[in-house]
C-alpha cells in the first residue's frame, strides 16, 4: 500500500493547485451533461488491476469529467436552489476530510462535535426556540425531515392507544417533495391542504375538521414550510402553531431552503411562530454558504429525538461510558457513522462572524427584489407573484412550456446560465412559468439583465 502514501508529488501539487484555483474562481466555467457513452469514450476504463496513475486519473477529472457538471456556485445558476459555499467553509471541508474524525459519538469526535455544536447554538438562536432546544447536522433536508418525522411518530406511539396505528400527517401542496417521500419511508399517510400559497392556521383547522374520527385519531403531525422551494412562501407559522397546540399535534417546520433567512432582519418577522415548533429543518448547504452536504434538524425537546433514534448494540455500549460522556450526534438522527459536516460552517462563522452571514442572505433578497423590478420594466415578461424571500416567479408572455424548455437548454448549451422553468398552480390549473432563486451574493444586476435579454 506504500505506493498510495507516496503518490507522486506532482499529482499532489496538481490536486492542490486545482483546489486553490477552483476555490478562488468566482466565475467557474458552466459545464453541461454528456451522455454516459460519450464520457466513457472520452475517458476510457479508469478502474483497472494496476491503476491508471494519479496524474492520469486527475487529468481525466479536470479536463473532461468536471466539465460535465454544472457548478452550483456559478453566479448565473439560478435554478432549483443553488448554493454559494464560502471559501472558508470549502477550505475547512478539506480539513474535515484530512482530520478523519468520526462524528457519531463524543468519545471519538469530541473536538469536532464541539465545533459543530457551536455552529448549532447559533442556528438554534436564530429560531428563537427556548432551552433545552438543540439540534444536529444531517446529510441534508431530506434526512432532517425524516429524522424529525420519525421522532414525531415514535413520540405519538408512546401512547399505548397508538401503538399499532398507522399514522397520518397533514401538510400543504407547497411542501417539498421529500415530505411525501419520507412519509412513504416511515409508512404513514399524508393529506394535503390544497394551497400552494401560504397555508393558514384557519385552512389547517378547517381541514382537520373534515377528517373522519378514525383519521383524526391517526393524525399526529403537521408540516409547515418556512420558505417553499418553488416560490419562497412562508406558511402562517403562528396560526399553525396555535392549531397544533390546541389539537395536540407535533409541529414540524421545514425551513430547509428558507431557514437561512432567519438571519435576515428584513424578513425575520415572517417566521414568527417558528419558535413554537417541535422540530425544524434548516439546510446550511442551501442558504448558509456551506458546501454539500450539510443539513440540520433542531428539536424543541432533544430527549424526544434520543428516545426515537439512540441505537442499541453491545459494541456501542462503550460509547456511553462515563469517561466518554458528552453529546452524541448519532442519538438524534437516522445516521450512525457520520462526517462532522457542521465543521465547515463552524470555521466560516468563527472566521467571519455572523454579521456577514446576515448581509450575504440579505443580498439574495435584494437580488430577488431587483429582478422583480427589472421584470416589471420589461414588456416581454411579467411577474406571476411578488418576489418572496429570494424566489421570483415570472412569465414570458406568449410562451408555451416547450418554449421555456428550449430557452433553458439553449442557455445551458451556450455555457451561459442555468435557469429552469417550474409550474405554478392557480385554481385547478398548473401554468409553466420561469423561476429565479438567488443564493449567491456574487450574482450581479447585469447577470439578471443579461438572462432576461435571452427571453426577448
Ligand atoms: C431542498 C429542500 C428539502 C430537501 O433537502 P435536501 O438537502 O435536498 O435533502 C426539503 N425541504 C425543503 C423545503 C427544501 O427546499
Amino acid at each position: 500500500m506504500h505506493e498510495i502514501d507516496f503518490a507522486s508529488i506532482e499529482m499532489t501539487l496538481d490536486v492542490m493547485k486545482y483546489a486553490i484555483d477552483r476555490i478562488t474562481n468566482r466565475n467557474p466555467q458552466m459545464g453541461r451533461p454528456k451522455k454516459e457513452e460519450e464520457l466513457r469514450e472520452l475517458v476510457g476504463e479508469t478502474i483497472t488491476d494496476k491503476g491508471i496513475g494519479g496524474e492520469n486519473a486527475f487529468r481525466l477529472f479536470r479536463d473532461v469529467l468536471v466539465k460535465a457538471t454544472v457548478p452550483i456556485d456559478h453566479p448565473r445558476h439560478l435554478a432549483f436552489v443553488p448554493a454559494a459555499p464560502s471559501r472558508a467553509a470549502i477550505m475547512f471541508d478539506l480539513v474535515t476530510s484530512a482530520s478523519s474524525i468520526h462524528g457519531a459519538y463524543w468519545m471519538e469526535g469530541a473536538g469536532g462535535i464541539y465545533c459543530e455544536n457551536e455552529a448549532m447554538k447559533w442556528l438554534v438562536s436564530l429560531t428563537g426556540l427556548p432551552k433545552p432546544a438543540f439540534g444536529v447536522f444531517t446529510s441534508g433536508g431530506t434526512a432532517a425531515n425524516l429524522s424529525a418525522l420519525v421522532t414525531a411518530r415514535e413520540h405519538w406511539r408512546r401512547d399505548p392507544e397508538n401503538e399499532n396505528q398507522k399514522g397520518l400527517i397533514l401538510t400543504s401542496i407547497g411542501a417539498h417533495s421529500s415530505i411525501k417521500a419520507m412519509a412513504r419511508v416511515i409508512d404513514v399517510d399524508m393529506l394535503l391542504v390544497e394551497t400552494e400559497d401560504a397555508m393558514s392556521g384557519r385552512a389547517l383547522q378547517e381541514h382537520i375538521e373534515t377528517l373522519d374520527p378514525q383519521q383524526r385519531k391517526r393524525l399526529f403531525a403537521v408540516v409547515a414550510t418556512g420558505g417553499t422551494t418553488n416560490a419562497g412562501i412562508i406558511d402562517d407559522l403562528s396560526g399553525i402553531a396555535e392549531v397544533c397546540e390546541f389539537e395536540n399535534l407535533w409541529y414540524h417546520v421545514d425551513a430547509a431552503y428558507g431557514g437561512g433567512a432567519l438571519a435576515a432582519d428584513s424578513v425575520r418577522h415572517l417566521f414568527n411562530g417558528i419558535e413554537r415548533a417541535d422540530s425544524i429543518t434548516i439546510d446550511p448547504h442551501k442558504w448558509l454558504f456551506s458546501p454539500y452536504d450539510c443539513g440540520a434538524v433542531i428539536y424543541k425537546h432533544p430527549e424526544q429525538a434520543r428516545y426515537a433514534h439512540a441505537q442499541e448494540g453491545s459494541y456501542l455500549d462503550i460509547f456511553k461510558d462515563e469517561g466518554a460522556e458528552g453529546f452524541n450526534p448519532a442519538d438524534y438522527q437516522i445516521q450512525l457513522t457520520r462526517r462532522v459536516r457542521g465543521m465547515p460552517l463552524w470555521f466560516s462563522l468563527a472566521m467571519h462572524g455572523t454579521d456577514i452571514y446576515k448581509r450575504a442572505v440579505e443580498e439574495g433578497i435584494r437580488l430577488a427584489n431587483l429582478a422583480g423590478r427589472l421584470i416589471e420594466e420589461n414588456p416581454a415578461v411579467e411577474l406571476v407573484r411578488e418576489p418572496s424571500l429570494s424566489c421570483v416567479l415570472f412569465r414570458r408572455k406568449g410562451w408555451s412550456p416547450e418554449a421555456y424548455r428550449n430557452w433553458t437548454y439553449q442557455n445551458q448549451r451556450d455555457g451561459f446560465a442555468l435557469v429552469t422553468p417550474t409550474k405554478w398552480k392557480q385554481g385547478d390549473t398548473y401554468e409553466t412559468v420561469a423561476r429565479f432563486c438567488f443564493i449567491n451574493p456574487h450574482t450581479t444586476e447585469e447577470d439578471v439583465a443579461a438572462i432576461l435579454r435571452t427571453m426577448e
